[in-house]
């Protein structure tokens, strides 16, 4: 088996624009042992040789990644969270780090940073919020 080595007339697997698609070719042409020119075996079409196309992966939603690394650390913290300590949540209240939050909408939170001033982050279950505060 002469693997490495491409000879004219072998079979190789290259893009055809006419197919739209990776299909079979024979080789017609070698440069420097490399396919020059190549014959598609589904449309019969000599044409440039291209590799093939790899195969993309699926679309993986960036958006939703952090927001599920933020549930999984809420979910790890939750356990810790004691809902009667937690405060429930109020603009003209003030935040210190790690306090909890009983937020009406978000539910139970802990403030994470502070972000600038009357400003906290706060982590739900639902994803880090900025939150204003005193
Ligand atoms: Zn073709």
């Amino acid at each position: 088996m002469q693997s490495t080595t491409l000879s004219i007339g072998d079979p190789i697997e290259a893009r055809c624009t006419k197919c739209r698609k990776n299909t079979d070719h024979i080789i017609i042409t070698i440069a420097e042992e490399a396919p020059v020119k190549v014959q598609c075996n589904a449309c019969s079409r000599q044409h440039k040789y291209r590799p093939p196309t790899v195969a993309k992966k699926p679309a993986v939603r960036q958006a939703a990644k952090p927001k599920d690394a933020d549930r999984k650390e809420w979910e790890l913290l939750q356990p810790t969270m004691d809902s009667s300590k937690a405060k429930t949540y109020s603009m003209t209240e003030s935040y210190k780090l790690n306090a909890l939050i009983n937020h009406p909408t978000f539910g139970l939170g802990i403030v994470q940073r502070i972000v600038g001033s009357q400003k906290v982050e706060i982590l739900f279950e639902d994803g880090k919020k900025i939150m204003r505060c005193q």
